[in-house]
């Protein structure tokens, strides 16, 4: 028999009569044993999500002394769900020592992680299933990073026997003791990390979306549906903005080679995305399996002449950016120019000017240009790299759609083509391509 871990996230936890149709979901396939959850996301269009009102109570903290101003949300929002379930818990006794430990501790990653605790909680109760704590299993390293080993036996040990368990999302244990969160949507990661330490033979990842589409459905109407795609397509597509899942939970998963199947919770017998090891990948008969893009990237170009001959130029430019603590995201070149694509919240305000002066006397380079607002768009797949004429397709697209391309850049890996263009022409872009290659 398969063994199933499945995530839930924050609108499938929204509510009680969402938790029902949840707990109906888990209970229909004895192959579902170990879940983790979100904390409640929004109930309607302009609700709040419980994360964010949690951070509002970390500021309430820090302005305050304490919570308790934003704290009557978070009851109101749990003690709902009880009631509508009709749970008989202490939901009260557990808020009230929430209520306290928020107070005391002054974390925001404390405070932020209790969503999915208490959602944890309140759904281990539902199921008869045990509860077991993040913070016991999941530790971060001294750098914040996970880690692997430590995690990996502790969630091992913790299952074994175990029929099913609850397992709430978002934190782990820190190096100093302390609760520690991933980014934001970061329990699709923890979701991976049980299905990999458990030994799980599916990861599901239940949501309010029936899977990948091919691009965003607010830019184009009612695009293709993503049946199969490789975890390379899908950390490409994820980390260039195609946020059905986050783009670092592909990793504790790939190792053991666990497919990942994206579910919808309203929608439960439409089949989803897979996401497969590239072993057991089946071309579509598509050359594009998706197109994604994000906004808001600054582009330093360097020109200087001879600056192939220059040994350890490339070197020096990128110490100045590490010495600045700036993440890069490509980097284009020709013979005697660079350029260094940058997320511009990386180097906002005077932190450019200190760069650009820090590469000019590290390089002394002959011009050095700044192009702001710029977007990226990545068009992805493997069908790509067998494919004579792709990239001349989807150039002649873009020049046909009147889109002025600002920089162009090729994964190594033939299975992308990234081009960068002005901000306001990004949505504009991704419906040219889509419409070139669906
Ligand atoms: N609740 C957290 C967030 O809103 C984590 C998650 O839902 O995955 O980001």
């Amino acid at each position: 028999m398969g063994l199933k871990v499945c995530k839930f996230g924050g609108t499938s936890m929204a509510d009680g009569n969402v938790l029902d149709r949840v707990k109906n979901i888990i209970l229909s396939d004895a192959e579902r044993r170990y879940i983790v959850v979100s904390a409640p996301g929004k109930r309607y269009g302009d609700d709040v999500k419980v994360t964010d009102i949690l951070y509002a109570c970390f500021d309430a903290v820090q302005r305050e002394g304490r919570c308790a101003s934003e704290f009557s949300r978070i009851r109101a929002r749990y003690t709902g769900i009880c009631r509508e379930l009709g749970l008989d818990m202490d939901i009260n006794g557990l808020l009230d020592e929430t209520e306290k430990a928020i107070d005391a501790e002054e974390s925001a990653d404390f405070t932020a992680s209790r969503g999915e605790y208490l959602a944890a909680k309140i759904m281990a109760k539902l199921l008869g299933a045990e509860f077991v704590d993040a913070a016991d299993v999941i530790f971060f390293t001294d750098a914040g990073r996970l880690d692997d080993e430590a995690t990996n036996g502790a969630i091992a040990k913790r299952l074994e026997g175990c029929a099913m368990a609850v397992i709430p999302g978002f934190y782990g244990m820190g190096a100093d003791g302390k609760i520690r969160t991933f980014s934001r949507g970061g329990s699709d990661i923890t979701g991976a990390i049980v299905a990999g330490a458990a030994g799980a033979t599916l990861y599901e990842n239940w949501t309010d979306v029936s899977g990948f589409y091919a691009c965003d459905p607010r830019i184009v109407n009612s695009p293709r549906g993503i049946a199969t795609m490789s975890y390379k397509e899908l950390r490409e597509l994820s980390y260039m903005g195609a946020n059905v899942l986050h783009p670092d939970s592909i990793f504790p998963v790939r190792k053991s080679n666990i497919p990942v199947q994206i579910k919808n919770t309203f929608r439960p017998d439409d089949a989803g995305t897979s996401i497969i090891p590239i072993s057991q990948y089946v071309p579509s008969g598509n050359v594009v399996t998706g197109i994604a893009g994000h906004k808001n990237f600054t582009v330093i170009h360097i020109e200087k002449s001879h600056m192939n001959d220059e040994i350890g130029f490339v070197r020096k430019v990128l110490s100045v950016l590490e010495n600045y603590n700036i993440a890069i995201e490509h980097i284009p070149s020709g013979i005697d120019t660079m350029s260094v694509v940058i997320e511009s919240a990386q180097v906002s305000g005077y932190k450019l000017e200190k760069v650009l002066e820090g590469i000019k006397n590290a390089v002394r380079p002959d011009v050095v240009r700044v192009t702001e607002n710029i977007a990226l768009i990545a068009t992805v797949g493997h069908g790509m790299s067998s494919s004579v004429g792709t990239s001349a397709r989807l150039f002649k697209a873009l020049a046909e759609a009147g889109i002025n391309i600002k920089m162009i850049d090729q994964g190594s890996s033939e299975m992308n083509i990234i081009v960068g263009v002005q901000n306001e022409d990004c949505e504009k872009c991704i419906a040219a391509i889509y419409h070139e290659f669906f």
